[in-house]
């Protein structure tokens, strides 16, 4: 299938790697979220990493204005009539992107694929709100978006193989890497990177050492690039907590119990750097 056009739901932390990367690719590209604002936050935070491509020279201004030129903001979900694939990057609730999932399957052309970035949710649960369930696949980014390389590409219960396909090779066309997973809880990436998260914050739970101390010994014994509990301020803790949440549900197993202080820092409102303060304190 020619993929042209691209729809971004969502213009946050993810939803806005996202169309950065198809917009340098070529595609065009709207970005989509409840309120103009938050739209212009996203588009805010392109031009900010695009600029910083300029200034590093990876990039001139004319490319820069050429790919920013790819992006129009979008407010409304009418505007996915036209466009061949939708790549859904809204906050981590079943609820949301079920319903956000069963609006798309009636605006949306036949052909147009529609493709999750949830981090853990059944994409075969998502794609049985829709009449199109061959359509819909996990289309999994990593942040940031436009440094890392892998994209897990989920394989609902009914995923159509030329999809599967056709999503593969447009992950290569963002200079990707995809890799195949089948649709379980967490599928690979957060069944085994969340637990270890989960794990850090009851070690500082139960007192058994400082938040430095736990990142410090992660990141110096086990060669990891940042700790456990900045790399969840940096995914935002609320999105950690419902990832945990469902491996727990769908397991049905309590190994997956989401630690009471991730809980209590969600409640507070501490998400992390996307709010400012999570486990760290941010500018
Ligand atoms: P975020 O909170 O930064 O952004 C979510 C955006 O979705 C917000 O701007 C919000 O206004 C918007 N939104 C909510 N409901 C909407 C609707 N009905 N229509 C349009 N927009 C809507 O969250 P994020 O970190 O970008 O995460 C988005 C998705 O990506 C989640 O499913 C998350 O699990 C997944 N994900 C996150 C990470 C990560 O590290 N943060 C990594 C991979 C995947």
């Amino acid at each position: 299938m020619n993929v042209k056009s691209i729809m971004v739901i969502g213009a946050g932390q993810m939803g806005s790697g996202i169309a950065q990367v198809c917009a340098q690719a070529g595609y065009s590209v709207l970005l989509n979220d409840l309120k103009a604002e938050f739209v212009e936050r996203g588009l805010g935070v392109i031009k900010k990493n695009l600029s910083r491509q300029v200034e590093k020279e990876r990039m001139t201004a004319e490319e820069m204005e050429t790919v920013f030129g790819n992006v129009t903001a979008s407010t409304d979900l009418q505007d996915a009539k036209n466009v061949d694939l939708i790549i859904e990057a809204a906050v981590e609730n079943k609820e949301i992107k079920t319903k956000i999932f069963s609006q798309l399957d009636e605006i949306a052309p036949e052909h147009a694929i529609l493709a999750s970035n949830t981090s853990s949710l059944p994409i075969t649960e998502i794609a049985a709100a829709t009449n199109r369930p061959e359509k819909v696949i996990g289309m999994h980014f990593m942040n940031p978006v436009p440094v890392m390389k892998l994209v897990e590409i989920i394989r609902g219960l009914a995923t159509a193989d030329e999809v599967y396909q056709t999503i593969e090779d447009i992950t290569k066309t963002l200079k990707k890497v995809p890799v195949e997973v089948n649709d379980f809880p967490g599928f690979v990436s957060n069944r085994v990177l969340m637990p270890m998260i989960n794990e850090a914050v009851y070690t500082l739970y139960e007192g058994v050492a400082s938040k430095e101390a736990i990142d410090e010994v992660m990141k110096l014994g086990m060669n990891h690039p940042m700790g456990p509990l900045t790399l969840a301020d940096f995914i935002g803790l609320d999105t950690c907590l419902y990832i945990m949440e469902t491996l727990h549900e769908g397991f049905g197993d309590d190994k997956y119990r989401p630690c009471p202080l991730l809980r209590k820092y969600v409640k507070a409102g501490w998400l992390g750097k996307k709010t400012g303060r999570g486990f760290y304190v941010y500018e």
